[in-house]
């Protein structure tokens, strides 16, 4: 019994196969340049030689039925045939305000997906082609929409407004939808999971910090505030987002650069964060604590800047929650700098949260950080969205 995951781009497709008997990745892989001259599929097995061959892919619906044949191959393949995949799973950038939660796809669902497209131009039409190519290469199979924005569909209307005139959210679903959901989703239940939480109040807040990064707070699983917006613009700051800036600076830079308000958000969406703070030059969180390290003053800041902010979406979120049961660390950053994750929690010493310096010091570890005395449960909590989406196609196929 096993479910196929797929996340499409507009160019790519990402893919793992997990047998949900014992939640094991039995193949992944990755189709790339779909659509160009060349294409390329690498594709992975535990414990076999990993294979990649140069193909054609016109469209994602080539590129799926290649991901079939390899699935069940009898020498790359781990299926002896299609039959065994009982559904495939589809990461959904935007579900707008239509969905509360994954869902089985049919027609009125597709509808609702293109009907987001607006709301995520580089990522929903990316996704429905994923689906319509899953449709077609294999008729038949169950096919399960995973949101993005579902977990922050349970923020009530004081946390979803934003301070303008309230015939913008009427009129064009203006509010917060947050982003990385299935991620924070995923962490959350784990921690209640793993330490045992009520899971009806269990406070939690989860710093999903990656390239891109964000932030959440949830009460018995369900978020109460999350820090990316209507787009994943908002909140922290990031490999090369801005995070939160006085919308006015948009208009300033309009008139001093003479540019286009597209391409200032281009700006603030490609060319900001601590790639833009470090003026262009560093993207890579590593590549920004090596110049720290080697005394670089300017990312001394950028460093500065960048934790600055999150301490303070985790003290407003404490706050918020009146009161922490568990922190957790995921992300590229978050599951593997101990660097990081102690300098954000010195800040939150004065409430009692003592990390463990050995247990910090691993690298993706699932596993508490904190002392057994600390006043807080912090965890390094690695993210699994795949599997999430997984679990999500197995409860609604
Ligand atoms: P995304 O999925 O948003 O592209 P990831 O979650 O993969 O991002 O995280 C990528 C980030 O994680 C990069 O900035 C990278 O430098 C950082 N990272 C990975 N390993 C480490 C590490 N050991 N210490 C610090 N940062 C790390």
């Amino acid at each position: 019994m096993s479910i196929l995951v797929l996340n499409c781009g507009s160019s790519s497709l990402k893919y793992q196969l997990i047998d949900m008997k014992d939640e094991k990745v039995l193949a992944k892989g990755l189709c790339e340049r779909i659509g160009e001259d060349m294409s390329k599929i690498i594709h992975k097995v535990p414990g076999k030689e990993d294979y990649s061959k140069e193909v054609k892919f016109e469209t994602h619906t080539e590129a799926v039925k290649m991901v079939f044949d390899l699935l069940t191959d009898s020498d790359k393949g781990v299926v002896k045939s299609i039959d065994e995949i009982e559904a495939i799973g589809h990461r959904v950038l935007h579900g707008g305000t239509k969905f509360t939660q994954s869902t089985k796809v049919d027609a009125k669902v597709k509808d609702a997906i293109r009907e987001c497209f607006d709301l995520g131009p580089l990522h929903n039409p990316a996704n429905l082609m994923g689906i319509e190519a899953c449709e077609k290469a294999v008729p038949g199979k169950p096919n399960v929409a995973v949101f993005d924005t579902t977990f922050g569909m349970s923020l009530g209307a004081a946390g979803y407004l934003y301070g303008i005139p309230y015939e913008y959210y009427e009129k064009y679903g203006i509010r917060r939808y947050g982003f990385h959901g299935t991620s924070h989703m995923y962490v959350t239940a784990e921690a209640i999971k793993f330490n045992k939480l009520d899971k009806d109040k269990a406070k939690i807040i989860v710093c999903h910090l990656g390239n891109g990064a964000s932030i959440s707070a949830s009460i018995g699983g369900k978020c109460v505030d999350t820090s990316m917006g209507l787009t994943p613009l908002e909140g922290l700051i990031m490999g090369t987002r801005s995070g939160d800036i006085d919308p006015a600076v948009i208009q300033y830079i309009m008139k001093k650069e003479n540019k286009t308000i597209d391409e200032v958000l281009d700006i603030l969406n490609k060319k900001s964060g601590y790639y833009g703070m470090t003026n262009y030059k560093i993207r890579d969180h590593r590549d920004l604590t090596a110049a720290v390290e080697a005394g670089d003053e300017n990312a001394k800041i950028t460093l500065k800047a960048y934790e600055r902010r999150i301490i303070k979406y985790i003290g407003a979120y404490i706050a918020l929650l009146n009161g922490v049961d568990c922190i957790c660390f995921a992300g590229g950053i978050g599951e593997n700098s101990g660097y990081t994750r102690q300098a954000l929690m010195n800040h939150f010493s004065y409430m009692g949260i003592k990390l463990d310096p050995e247990k910090n010091s691993h690298k993706g570890v699932m596993e508490v950080i904190s002392t057994p005395d600390s006043s807080v449960i912090v965890m390094d909590l690695p993210t699994n969205e795949e599997l999430m989406i997984a679990r999500e196609t197995l409860r609604l196929k």
